[in-house]
């Protein structure tokens, strides 16, 4: 991640989307659907005040369909309406534009009523870096848009996109950090590739990846790997470390005294993971170990 957050960063980062829902009728708020809580920010409902939203589960050609869906409802559940989406092949990106119009309703229907001709929905994107805010402005405006981030102290003319719908967005995403005073949301968005693994130490990066492929989709594993024997005890580190050693073996990461290479073993492990080669795994659930969110000032 080429963006390094301090303080100033975040107030910056804040200010200047809060500037720009001046200019638009709605916020995209884009989500790994992998990581949607961890990909989220922690200040996002007090940066946007109220602003109205559409949530979208980007990636989600890389996340399990049946979270995708659980995730779906649990945000719908939260008063929020959410578009799952794959923004690479532009599955799903139909529904951005309709979803809008929904979303918009009243004070589309309130301008009807005015005798005004009601004009395109104005639209900021907004996430994460690497959440696919880029990706996903190129695929609506189906056309490469030289998309430049916001530089600190060059105040640049913003340019609307049209998407062919009726939708326009802004061509400068606003950019958000994720909550990184949680240990657990530093290591799912290092899992998913999102934050470079020199921040954290390679091994724990793997431990973590094992221990949730562990928990959630063991069959998976031990199918790519070759496990035969699955963990007694969720709970117990070693069970974890074992897999992980087992795994090790299985793909020759030896050091010298036929010790396994642990930090070998989890650069494999998340090649692979993330080249979908386990298939399409989503690291967290609603409701069930859910980072608590931050509670609003
Ligand atoms: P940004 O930093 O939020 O603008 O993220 P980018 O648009 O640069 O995307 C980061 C990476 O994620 C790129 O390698 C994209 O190709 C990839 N990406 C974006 N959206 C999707 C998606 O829906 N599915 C998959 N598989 N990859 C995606």
């Amino acid at each position: 991640m080429a963006i390094q957050w301090f303080p100033g960063h975040m107030t910056r980062a804040k200010r200047q989307i809060q500037e720009k829902l001046k200019l638009i009728d709605i916020v995209i708020e884009l989500l790994d659907a992998r990581v949607p809580i961890s990909s989220r920010n922690p200040m996002i409902d007090e940066i946007l005040s109220g602003k109205p939203r559409l949530i979208i589960l980007n990636k989600s050609d890389l996340a399990d369909p049946r979270m995708n869906e659980q995730w779906k409802q649990y945000f719908e559940h939260e008063g929020h309406t959410c578009a799952i989406v794959d923004s690479n092949t532009g599955t799903g990106i139909n529904q951005i534009s309709v979803l809008t119009k929904e979303i918009l309703k009243e004070k589309i229907d309130r301008q009807i009523a005015k005798g005004m001709r009601p004009r395109p929905a104005r639209s900021l994107i907004v996430g994460i870096p690497n959440v696919g805010k880029s990706t996903l402005i190129n695929r609506l405006a189906g056309r490469n848009v030289a998309i430049t981030g916001d530089k600190p102290g060059v105040t640049k003319g913003q340019q609307w996109i049209k998407t062919g719908g009726d939708l326009e967005l802004l061509d400068t995403p606003g950019i958000l950090w994720p909550k990184f005073e949680d240990q657990m949301v530093g290591y799912r968005l290092a899992i998913t590739g999102a934050i470079r693994e020199q921040i954290l130490n390679m091994d724990d990066i793997g431990y973590y990846a094992v221990k949730i492929l562990v928990e959630r989709y063991w069959d998976t594993l031990a199918e790519r790997f070759g496990l035969t024997e699955p963990p007694t005890d969720l709970e117990n580190n070693l069970e974890i470390v074992r897999i992980m050693e087992e795994i090790g073996r299985k793909r020759g990461c030896l050091i010298s005294g036929g010790e396994v290479d642990l930090e070998k073993t989890a650069g494999i492990i998340l090649r692979e993971l993330r080249a979908g080669k386990l298939g399409r795994i989503t690291l967290e659930a609603p409701y069930d170990d859910m980072p608590v969110r931050e509670v609003k000032q």
